[in-house]
């Protein structure tokens, strides 16, 4: 973080999704948690199944069920049973992929453009640092065209020139871009996803400014590896102006769509409070239409 504020960045704590109270510091944040500190969606469908709603879980969406432009329901498929659900509002909230699929299934052709938030993790050797067992992406420094956030992935070890080296002996950084969202979801739910050449220019700006502060920090910089690139955030697949109104409706009536396809450009940072503000807004819109 200081050597961040030392390149005139601005470096903040991350707001996390943990209640600290409840945190053992055990750094699987990405696995599940183990000591049940983080919150998640499920705490919003606990509330909703205690104000009387009722959850089907296990069971995959197949389609949307539409009639005279309007929403009626959608199928699902649970334990190999075909059922339907109806009502006249439907609100897809299947990930970037997932509800393109769905979406195309109801005659709209979403899924033309996505973007994917790419980034590496670059990191090198300090005897003993244990980062690995730290809650991961505590904070947060923001450049003009990259994030960067502390960040370990055991995938790094493997581009380390040096043999000596642990897991726990490796300081790393995440290097986080926005990118244009060009690339497309095919009709089996795969993605192809094109890189610009200002993709790559952002990159590699994050990256060398993360090999400035892993080295102040005392990484030997002759140790300092990356990943492969990579995306995590998936979204802009039916975006708000294009696919949905600024209330995230469809062309048809009565069918919404709340999850990170709606963003119409990528943020280039975690998206998640976005996502949950924009549903939490659409719940307000319907609560009140
Ligand atoms: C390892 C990792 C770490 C991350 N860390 C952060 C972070 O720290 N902060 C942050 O802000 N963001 C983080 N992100 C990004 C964030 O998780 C995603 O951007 C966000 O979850 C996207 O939300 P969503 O609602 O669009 O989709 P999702 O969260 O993917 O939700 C879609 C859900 O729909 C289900 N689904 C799909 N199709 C169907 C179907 N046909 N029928 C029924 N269900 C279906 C899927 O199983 C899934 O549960 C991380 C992502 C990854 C992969
Ligand atoms: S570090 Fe992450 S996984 Fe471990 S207890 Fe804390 S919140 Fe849970």
């Amino acid at each position: 973080m200081d050597a961040g504020r030392e390149l005139g960045l601005e470096t903040l704590k991350m707001p996390k999704a943990i209640r600290e109270e409840d945190c053992i510091q055990c750094g699987k944040c990405a696995f599940g948690c183990p000591a049940d500190a983080k919150w998640s969606g499920k705490d919003f469908i606990d509330e909703a199944v205690n104000d009387g709603a009722t959850f089907i879980s296990e069971a995959e969406v197949t389609e949307v069920i539409v009639e005279d432009s309007k929403v009626k329901g959608v199928k699902y498929v649970k334990n190999g049973v075909e059922e339907s659900v109806f009502s006249d509002t439907v609100i897809l909230s299947a990930g970037a992929i997932g509800s393109t699929l769905l979406l195309r299934s109801a005659g709209i052709d979403a899924g033309r453009q996505i973007f994917f938030d790419p980034f590496v993790t670059v990191g090198g050797y300090i005897k003993d640092i244990n980062f690995n067992t730290e809650v991961q992406m505590a904070g947060l420094v923001i450049g003009n065209n990259f994030v960067l956030s502390p960040h370990f992935s055991s995938f790094t070890i493997g581009n380390i020139d040096d043999e000596k080296v642990e897991n726990k002996d490796i300081l790393s950084i995440m290097v986080k871009t926005a990118d244009e969202a060009k690339g497309y979801v095919d009709d089996d739910g795969d993605v192809v996803k094109i890189n610009t050449i200002e993709d790559i220019r952002y990159l590699a700006e994050g990256v060398a400014t993360a090999g400035f502060i892993l080295e102040k920090a005392g990484v030997d910089p002759r140790t300092i590896g990356s990943t492969l690139y990579r995306g995590a955030h998936p979204g802009g697949t039916a975006p708000i102006g294009e696919i949905v109104d600024s209330n995230q409706e469809t062309e048809i009536k009565g069918l919404f769509v709340s999850d990170a396809s709606v963003l119409p450009i990528s943020p280039g940072k975690p998206p998640i409070l976005t996502i949950l503000a924009l549903s939490k807004r659409l719940s307000d819109y319907l609560k009140n239409k």
